[in-house]
């Protein structure tokens, strides 16, 4: 009863409660945005672009009058000369030079009135002066725009696909098919907000920051292109689906958990593109989304399985038929579940997972995901999967700011992942082999990946622009691995319940929303002060701490057990028995603090855990504390950080046996050896630099 009537409450209280954004605070507002977006598209065998119409209906929410809108016209990375062409830091090959890409705008206006359709096609009704300073333009209000009011904007573009592999990308496949994963397509307002406007120029490594919204889009295409999928769902099915995809759709519905072959286009053989080619148009509409992007193939495989009200769908290639029909929907399902239980419910009706040239990348109710090609690159192809999955968590619904804190979105999002991965492989020996005979999971290698960068002396802090990270390995070391190890440390201070909590709060609270670092450090607070475990924290209710030193700094950290001494009790008990006493000294060598587990165990092989709260570190300068004990058994192991999730560069001086009773049976070197599988890799490898996991975005 009283977990319903919180969650209630949550729900209902949510916007009062955070009226007020701390860090501004101004009164938090968003604005809101309806695109309605017609693109044709203009078929060529080497350079094929789309000529699009578009209006956005824009609702100024905030108490400011607007003077002037800024778009992103993100393509014009692509284009000879960008400023992602030489940014030092962008994430491939830094010889490449782009050369085709970008949009061109034909016009900007905002109707006057008596405006009506047949005025867009004359847009010199209300045109507007633009300027372009390469991804971003910034459009001038003839007339301001008033707190509460809304305007349309009109805009004409034509754009040249690019395909240079970086989140928007195409190319060919089997028997000469093309496959168009196409995002960042149109001209997108930037981010009004508390802190102003976010006119970010796209670099290439940061990603983005957009208003929640609905989306009308129509798409002129080629009938040979015969499935496009997209963000929200398909508003005309009857004039683009045949009767038999139909069909097996509405089978996949009245049966769900079953896996439904939808389509099977992979007899396609290349014909020469002609521009005069038939063509039929894909009407489309999302709600509450952060954006719109889209998927065309001229030789997919359709496979679908319903669930709890979503149509969860997988798009692949004849080449990969194999590896995905067996596991793309089964790890789509178990995905969307598993984060749906953890962290909130997936709201969108349908997911699609498409099989394309983009590595790996995340949109509103659909994700790309890099071609297989099998062997080695199973497990690579099943994570990435569950990686851009998590992505419809984080950003998607929780439409953090992924340009300035990408671990608000990447960070958290492995560390969910990390829950579906081990439900799918096994929370043990789950990863890809480090060839070392160590310990080989998902989690630990996240930590020792983290722990790997701290002891290179590179680490940056993960609160951090991305653009503006030395190089890429840094911000994915910080935004990813680092991120993902301290909502790990984060669950182990707060205690398992209260961080469930925390998560269902930060979903009831954020949902289509914008929240800001402080607002991750709010929601966490709150469950901390309403039901932390005062005997996991003393300092309930103060996390600051914890967030300023894991995302802010690059302090390292590094507990040691000093003396260990165990003494037999001068009296006996009051039933008459011998009883120990312990004292043990736990030493600070780095600067950074955590709550410690210290555990004991006896001769009998059983344990005894003991916690030092974190605020016997925090409000002094103490480098060393000294603890006494006293137990009915005589102990001879002590072990801090058992459980290995603390980000703790040096493991080796976590534990102290006592050598008298050194490994007296096996399997007691069993229970002292396991700490030490992968602790002691940070020590033995030091500064080198374990392979990159984390090829996907
Ligand atoms: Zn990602």
């Amino acid at each position: 009863m009283r977990y319903l009537l919180s969650f209630v409450f949550c729900l209902i209280a949510a916007p009062i409660l955070h009226a007020q954004t701390a860090a501004t605070g101004i009164p938090y507002f968003q604005q809101h945005v309806h695109y309605t977006l017609s693109a044709t598209f203009n078929d060529d065998y080497t350079a094929p672009s789309i000529d699009g119409t578009g209006t956005l209906e824009y609702t100024n929410n905030s108490p400011d009058t607007l003077h002037e809108l800024y778009f992103h016209l993100y393509w014009n990375l692509f284009r000879s000369g960008s400023y992602g062409e030489s940014a030092p830091n962008r994430d491939h090959d830094p010889d490449s030079k782009y050369g085709r890409g970008g949009i061109d705008i034909n016009s900007v206006s905002r109707p006057v009135a008596g405006f009506n359709e047949e005025m867009l096609k004359m847009p010199e009704s209300g045109s507007l002066r633009y300027e372009i300073d390469n991804t971003i333009m910034r459009v001038y209000l003839h007339k301001p725009l008033l707190p509460g009011e809304t305007t349309t904007i009109y805009f004409d573009w034509h754009g040249i696909l690019p395909n240079y592999g970086i989140r928007s990308t195409w190319g060919w496949h089997d028997n000469g098919a093309r496959n168009f994963a196409t995002a960042q397509w149109y001209p997108q307002v930037c981010v009004y907000d508390n802190h102003g406007w976010h006119p970010d120029q796209y670099i290439g490594m940061g990603e983005f920051y957009t208003d929640y919204g609905s989306f009308d889009v129509s798409l002129t295409l080629p009938k040979r292109f015969s499935t496009v999928s997209s963000t929200g769902w398909l508003a005309n099915p009857s004039e683009v689906l045949s009767d038999p995809v139909r069909s097996q759709l509405d089978f996949a519905k009245v049966h769900p958990d079953s896996i439904v072959r939808v389509a099977d286009y992979s007899n396609f053989r290349y014909s020469t593109i002609s521009k005069d080619e038939p063509t039929r148009i894909w009407k489309f509409h999302a709600d509450s989304v952060r954006d719109f992007a889209w998927c065309a193939d001229e030789a997919y495989i359709w496979d679908a399985v319903y669930d709890n009200g979503i149509m969860h769908n997988a798009l692949y290639w004849d080449n990969s038929r194999d590896f995905w029909e067996k596991e793309a929907a089964k790890i789509e399902l178990l995905t969307i579940q598993t984060n749906s239980k953890f962290a909130g419910q997936y709201i969108y009706p349908n997911i699609f997972m498409c099989e394309t040239y983009e590595g790996g990348m995340e949109y509103p109710g659909i994700v790309f995901i890099g071609p297989y090609s099998n062997g080695e690159r199973e497990h690579w192809a099943q994570n990435t999967m569950m990686h851009e999955l998590g992505h419809q968590w984080y950003p998607m619904m929780m439409g953090s700011n992924e340009t300035d804190y990408g671990y608000m979105d990447e960070g958290f999002n492995t560390f969910i992942t990390t829950f579906v991965h081990e439900k799918y492989f096994g929370r043990w020996n789950n990863s890809y082999g480090t060839g070392l005979g160590f310990n080989d999971d998902e989690r630990t290698e996240n930590y020792r990946s983290a722990i790997l960068q701290q002891l290179s002396g590179n680490q940056e802090p993960a609160k951090q622009k991305a653009d503006e990270f030395l190089s890429y390995r840094d911000y994915a070391d910080a935004t990813y691995p680092h991120t993902s190890s301290v909502f790990f440390m984060l669950r182990y201070t707060m205690g398992d319940s209260a961080f469930a909590d925390f998560m269902k709060l930060y979903y009831s609270r954020w949902r289509f929303k914008h929240p800001y670092p402080d607002d991750l450090l709010n929601a966490a607070e709150d469950i901390e002060r309403r039901e932390g475990d005062t005997n996991r924290v003393r300092a309930r209710g103060d996390l600051r701490w914890f967030f300023n030193e894991w995302f802010e700094q690059t302090w390292k950290l590094d507990y040691a057990i000093g003396k260990f001494k165990v003494t037999p009790h001068p009296a006996l008990s009051p039933k008459g028995e011998r009883e120990y006493d312990v004292k043990i000294t736990i030493e600070r060598k780095e600067r950074a603090v955590m709550p410690l587990d210290l555990v004991f165990t006896f001769d009998d092989g059983t344990t005894e855990q003991k916690w030092i709260p974190v605020d016997d570190w925090l409000r002094t300068v103490a480098d060393e504390r000294t603890y006494t004990y006293t137990f009915s058994k005589e102990p001879f192991v002590a072990t801090i950080n058992p459980s290995l999730e603390l980000l703790d560069v040096d493991r080796l001086n976590n534990n102290k046996i006592l050598f008298a009773d050194l490994f007296p049976w096996p399997w007691m070197w069993f229970m002292v050896r396991k700490p030490y599988q992968a602790d002691a890799i940070p020590k033995i490898l030091g500064d080198v630099k374990p392979v990159d996991r984390y090829a996907s975005r």
